[in-house]
């Protein structure tokens, strides 16, 4: 959206910060490295903001809808012009105004939204991809599992009206959009603030029903989940056959403590639901290691779900305290260098486990989605498969936006390599 808004103002991008005359830094709370990266680069910023007195500098974000890094910014860069939160995105142009006025750097953050976005257009033509878009289904989150910071930085779940995600979904679609994803911290909790239980079911049927050719969600919470999810998921060939349903620990001890609204059983129940109804979803989770007070025991207990569930991927997290959430003040006893040994056992396993599904796609053919030039290798072009999996093939750049049938050739732990069919 702000991408959008500075693009409307004449302004081209750059990677360069030597080359840039305003640098806006986008920022995430979730993990404190992520705070950590940010004063890196602000660091990096100072030499040419020392140089460059008209360098314009903004930060915004979840960090900075948090007291203290506001105070660090600034007590140590002073030549940040502006500092606004994640609730006042949408007066932006009003924000640069005063900051420009203003002799010291602006600071501008709210605890409450000042509106939603409900504007289509807008939201469309700032986004980085012309083939597929993210699409907001609600902001913010009541949850308060006691590890996250997301509920006081992003605020009270608030789902978007139903007819104005249709409306964004249909746009993008007739610009040639070929796949959206729905995006909200607990998307099968949309709409309980209208008081209705299963209107996640129900807006994924009207989603898929626009035709648009592919669906993706993330991310559900188990306890929220119904399956009502699943029939939509069976009835729509364009709703992808991929989830990601976030268990964060195996053990029961532990997941009380996170405050996780469901127990292994009851997650293990939605897994076992799910292999049985629909076998070729792929599912892949989030886990937390090191959480205060975890077990050797607690731990094996996060192990053996992992095999029972036999997750397709999974992305495995080391606990970081943030501060003012109830975990912080937890008696965490478990020294680090055993929270780094379970991280790497955890990480040893999810990768197995990865290869092992892999490894049964070589010689199938699979519908890739193609959307850039490979990192690594430029005559690679990457896309994703049904299931969400990433597959190069050899090709050029007229691939990015095509939905092409691939062989699988090789299975690697992240990735797959193929090559086209033609039909
Ligand atoms: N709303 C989603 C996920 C949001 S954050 C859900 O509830 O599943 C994405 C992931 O970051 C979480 O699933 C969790 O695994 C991880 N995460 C959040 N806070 C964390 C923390 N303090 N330390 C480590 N990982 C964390
Ligand atoms: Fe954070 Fe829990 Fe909300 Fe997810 S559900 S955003 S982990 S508080």
């Amino acid at each position: 959206m702000i991408r959008h808004k500075l693009l409307l103002l004449g302004m081209t991008e750059t990677d360069d910060f030597e080359k840039a005359d305003f640098i806006l830094f986008n920022t995430c709370a979730i993990r404190e490295n992520a705070e950590n990266h940010l004063y890196g680069e602000l660091g990096q910023v100072k030499g040419i903001a020392l140089r460059r007195k008209d360098l314009f500098v903004a930060i915004s974000g979840c960090v900075m809808q948090e007291e203290k890094p506001v105070r660090y910014v600034l007590n140590h860069f002073p030549f940040v012009s502006l500092v606004f939160g994640t609730n006042n995105i949408d007066a932006f142009y009003d924000l640069l105004e005063e900051s420009i006025k203003a002799h010291a750097t602006y600071v501008d953050v709210r605890s409450q939204p000042t509106a939603l976005v409900e504007s289509p257009e807008e939201d469309t033509n700032g986004r980085t991809s012309r083939y597929t878009a993210f699409v907001d289904i609600a902001y913010g989150c009541d949850k308060f599992c006691t590890y996250c910071i997301v509920p006081y930085t992003r605020g009270k779940e608030r789902s978007r009206k139903k007819e104005d995600i249709l409306d964004e979904v249909r746009f993008l679609k007739e610009k040639g959009y070929r796949q959206v994803t729905l995006l909200g911290q607990n998307v099968d909790s949309y709409g309980k603030d209208f008081g209705d239980k299963y209107a996640f079911a129900d807006l994924l049927e009207a989603v898929a029903q626009t035709g648009i050719e592919r669906i993706r969600f993330t991310t559900p919470y188990p306890s929220d989940f119904n399956d009502q999810v699943f029939d939509v998921m069976a009835k729509y060939d364009n709703v992808m056959p991929s989830l990601h349903l976030p268990m964060q620990s195996g053990s029961d001890a532990v997941l009380k403590r996170m405050n996780r609204r469901y127990t292994r059983k009851e997650y293990l129940d939605i897994v076992h639901s799910l292999r049985e109804r629909l076998p070729d979803v792929y599912l892949t989770t989030d886990i937390i290691v090191g959480f205060p007070g975890e077990t050797d025991e607690d731990f094996k207990q996060t192990l053996s779900l992992c095999e029972e569930a036999h997750f397709d991927g999974a992305f495995t997290f080391l606990f970081s305290s943030r501060p003012g959430t109830p975990a912080s003040r937890m008696k965490d006893d478990t020294p680090e260098d055993v929270k780094h040994e379970r991280f790497d056992r955890l990480k040893d396993l999810i990768d197995k486990l990865s290869e092992e599904k892999a490894k049964t796609m070589v010689n199938t053919i699979q519908e890739v989605l193609f959307e850039s030039v490979s990192r690594k290798d430029p005559s690679r072009i990457s896309g994703y498969d049904r299931h969400g999996k990433l597959v190069h093939v050899k090709g050029d750049v007229s691939l990015i936006g095509q939905i092409r049938k691939v062989r699988i050739l090789e299975s690697h732990t992240y990735s797959l390599v193929g090559e086209i069919v033609n039909d």
